[in-house]
């Protein structure tokens, strides 16, 4: 399965929660699915919108969900499952912490950008580096210790300044953000009830499971 590149919006419709996939737009009123939203629907016909729920359709909304918050390939995001599989511990927290730790992550995160695709832009143009070396790949997976930095020459690209001035997520306990410096250490990986959107990897588990 591709990339979803249709519209944003349509997406957090399809899956009923925000997904904040556009950036500032997502805080403003603007947004379809905020309080006052007119489009707090499903898209698509009326007549297809009340279909029954199953198992199986559960498990699939929730990985297309995380797929789609993360703007994840499928093949991608089996790999980080087999991944989080491997390793000890439970593997839907595994997998939160696979997800959290890549870069345009820890950048959105940061609130260098107001989205992660921002983020993306961001890292695949040169702009940001890891413990001082340039980084441009968006899926590096960062490890606690590690500091991210936009570059002193991009720190005035009017993409970070807006994000900072928002400061759209708050702070996040795990992560030690520096606005001045534009810089942060990441000082642990988050719990699944540290993210923002819920998501629940039980039914991901089951699914690829089977
Ligand atoms: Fe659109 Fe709102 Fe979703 Fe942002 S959170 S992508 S504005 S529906």
């Amino acid at each position: 399965m591709s990339r979803n590149i249709g519209p944003s919006c349509r997406q957090c419709r399809r899956e009923g929660v925000k997904l904040f996939l556009k950036g500032n737009r997502c805080l403003s009123q603007k947004c379809p699915m905020s309080e006052n939203g007119k489009k707090k629907f499903p898209p698509g016909p009326i007549s297809k919108r009340r279909k029954k729920t199953t198992d199986y359709s559960q498990q699939l909304r929730e990985k297309q969900k995380v797929k789609r918050i993360y703007n994840l390939l499928e093949k991608q995001f089996r790999k980080y499952y087999k991944e989080a599989d491997r390793q000890i511990g439970i593997t839907g927290d595994n997998l939160v912490k696979i997800l959290e730790s890549r870069l345009d992550n820890i950048i959105y995160r940061m609130n260098f950008t107001a989205s992660r695709n921002q983020a993306r832009l961001l890292i695949s143009h040169g702009h940001v580096s890891v413990n001082g070396r340039r980084v441009t790949i968006a899926s590096y997976l960062v490890k606690p210790g590690d500091t991210v930095e936009i570059k002193d020459k991009s720190k005035r690209l009017n993409m970070v300044l807006e994000s900072l001035k928002n400061q759209k997520s708050g702070t996040m306990t795990w992560l030690d953000v520096n606005i001045d410096k534009v810089q942060g250490k990441v000082i642990g990986l988050p719990e699944p009830q540290d993210v923002d959107v819920p998501m629940d990897m039980r039914h991901i588990v089951e699914l690829y499971s089977k």
